[in-house]
């Protein structure tokens, strides 16, 4: 028998994604992984949908863990593309429902560029390449975009194809008009969910920037901020553990789980919250 490394474990994991958008496990799949990982609260938020949480819901009534019905909206604000979390949805909320298909239209409308642009660098049949990997056929995002460039061997893995093709700047990217931060926050809170800026590390902002998001998020009703992400290094979350205090906003964490193979990290592998930090799981009510 192998030995393994100790693992710093959380109880609690609040992002993560499933089939329902780009995650390449099914939402059940998702919460029996979570369950074997030690995860005794955890909620489900893929991109603009919220049509795994029901199958989630059960797996985890099943499996005798608490789970929070989420979801992660893509915003823009001041040109850059930002992610919102809701925790604590109602994901039957008209104005929520409303406002995440509009997103995923626009997704539609967005893949199809897409696929133009990759097909003026020799890629052709994107389109349905990407489509083949949703399956979700009401969710496009670039990871499936990603998976069909990897299986065409254009590179060796989701990551690399975004560092050549996908991601700002580079031939394959198409901008895009999400939800604006204001209607965001809305549509979670009408359903009444707590909003949560999504791996605040990862936007290229500068500091003033920065404290100019947190001070606009909170003043239409944001609560809280991802302290606790991979995106983040040691040093990221101490900044943001330091600014969630400063702006009074709560602190979260999440794995932003997609899949065993690509991302780094598996459901519930987190640091601790930094203890100056105030959870968002006493927001919610989950002690
Ligand atoms: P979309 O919302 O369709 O624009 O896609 C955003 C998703 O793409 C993120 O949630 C990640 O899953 C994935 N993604 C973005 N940037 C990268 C990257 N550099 N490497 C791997 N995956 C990425
Ligand atoms: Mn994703
Ligand atoms: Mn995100
Ligand atoms: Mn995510």
């Amino acid at each position: 028998m192998t030995s393994t490394l100790p693992i710093p474990m959380s109880l609690i994991d609040l992002h993560c994604h499933s089939t329902a958008s780009d995650g390449v496990l099914a939402p059940a799949e998702v919460v029996r992984q979570a369950v074997t990982r030690g995860v005794a609260v955890l909620a489900l938020t893929d991109h603009d949908e919220v049509g795994g949480l029901a199958p989630a819901r059960e797996a985890a009534r099943a499996e005798g863990i608490t789970f929070v019905e989420g979801v992660e909206v893509s915003v823009t604000w001041r040109a850059q593309t930002l992610h919102v979390v809701g925790l604590g949805i109602d994901p039957s909320h008209p104005q929520l429902t409303a406002g995440l298909a509009g997103l995923r239209a626009g997704r539609r409308e967005r893949a199809r560029a897409i696929a133009a642009e990759l097909a003026r660098c020799g890629i052709h049949g994107s389109l349905e390449g990407a489509y083949a990997h949703a399956r979700n056929p009401d969710l496009i995002g670039r990871t499936h975009f990603a998976r069909f460039l990897v299986q065409q061997g254009v590179a060796t893995d989701v990551k690399g194809v975004f560092q050549r093709y996908l991601a700002q700047g580079k031939p394959g990217y198409v901008p895009h008009p999400w939800a604006s931060l204001e209607q965001a926050v809305a549509w979670i809170r009408a359903s009444g969910g707590v909003a949560v800026l999504a791996h605040p590390g990862r936007y290229r902002l500068s500091s003033g920037a920065m404290e100019a998001l947190l001070a606009e998020f909170r003043n239409w009703g944001g609560m809280g901020i991802e302290v606790v992400s991979p995106n983040h290094s040691l040093d990221d979350t101490r900044r943001f553990a330091h600014l969630a205090v400063r702006f009074g906003l709560a602190a979260s964490a999440g794995s932003d789980f997609h899949s065993p193979e690509e991302s780094g990290l598996s459901l519930g592998v987190l640091p601790p919250l930094p203890e100056e930090c105030r959870p968002i799981w006493s927001a919610l009510g989950l002690g």
